[in-house]
């Protein structure tokens, strides 16, 4: 995979997934932009990805906020002239709680990082592919854009939201050159499954943590750097003819959601 000259653009680059993406990128020559609303994490990831070997800038930006989302957008322009791969990745995960106990903020908040924040990214950065004539976008989905997830609903509602976005936008724009595509990580070794393995889970006495890795068959959760390297195949050229897909990358979990019977 090669990314000379291309310039990638990754939100929820913080930390996690996006950190790992953002490194990738700048390890195989992208010019990349890193965006979160975390400051002291954005300019660290920006930091590690220049050590990468990459050029990389941070901007703060809230991703469920249009004029802030224009601003990142307009930074990579002014910075780098173009924006070749999108990573539109900055998501929540909310609190685990069942659907009737869901408490109605929580769920707003979830859907307005996870499904507007995607929407708002497409908005602006669509727009500037077109006039290039191309580009990829990979949007990050879940495991939970495909299945139902106990305590999750405003987190698993925004997931499938995502992969509708995925298919319409990839069916709209596949004639100017752009393709769009969803991960679908499985439990991954982030913040984000620290902050789940924290909470007690609805409808068992076993911890999430137990929870998850009984139903991983390769027994282990993802690391960041194994969702990335998905991300980069799927932004580079060797998938020219990938578009409107969601990746399962999940150690096996959606293989077989019932363990016995
Ligand atoms: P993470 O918490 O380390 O990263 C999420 C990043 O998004 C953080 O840096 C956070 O500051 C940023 N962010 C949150 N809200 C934002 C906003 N409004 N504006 C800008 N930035 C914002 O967790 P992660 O696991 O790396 O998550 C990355 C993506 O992967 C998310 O979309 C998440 O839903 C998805 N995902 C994670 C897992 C997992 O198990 N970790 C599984 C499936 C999907």
């Amino acid at each position: 995979m090669d990314f000379k000259g291309k310039v990638a653009v990754v939100t929820g680059g913080a930390g996690g997934i996006g950190r790992a993406a953002c490194v990738a990128f700048a390890r195989h020559g992208a010019r990349v932009v890193v965006v979160d609303r975390e400051a002291p994490g954005g300019e660290e990831t920006a930091r590690l990805a220049r050590e990468a070997g990459g050029e990389a800038r941070f901007v703060r930006a809230d991703v469920t906020k249009s004029a802030e989302v224009r601003g990142y957008v307009e930074t990579a322009l002014d910075a780098y002239g173009g924006i070749h791969c999108f990573f539109n990745n900055a998501g929540i995960e909310g609190k685990l709680r069942p659907t009737a106990e869901y408490d109605e903020e929580m769920f707003d908040a979830v859907v307005a990082v996870n499904l507007k924040g995607v929407f708002l990214g497409l908005r602006h950065v669509l727009p500037v592919m077109v006039r290039q004539g191309g580009g990829s976008v990979v949007n990050t989905a879940s495991t939970a854009g495909l299945a139902g997830s106990q305590g999750l609903c405003a987190y698993v509602a925004s997931k499938h939201g995502v992969v509708g976005l995925t298919r319409t936008a990839a069916s709209e724009y596949g004639r100017a050159g752009i393709r769009v595509n969803a991960v679908c990580p499985g439990p991954t070794d982030t913040r984000m499954i620290r902050s789940l393995e924290e909470q007690s889970a609805p409808g068992g006495s076993n911890s999430v943590r137990e929870r998850y890795l009984s139903g991983i068959p390769v027994g282990r959760y993802a690391t960041p750097e194994e969702i990335a390297s998905l991300v980069l195949f799927l932004s580079s050229d060797l998938a020219g003819s990938i578009t409107g897909g969601q990746y399962l990358i999940d150690g096996g979990r959606l293989a077989s959601p019932v363990a016995l019977g």
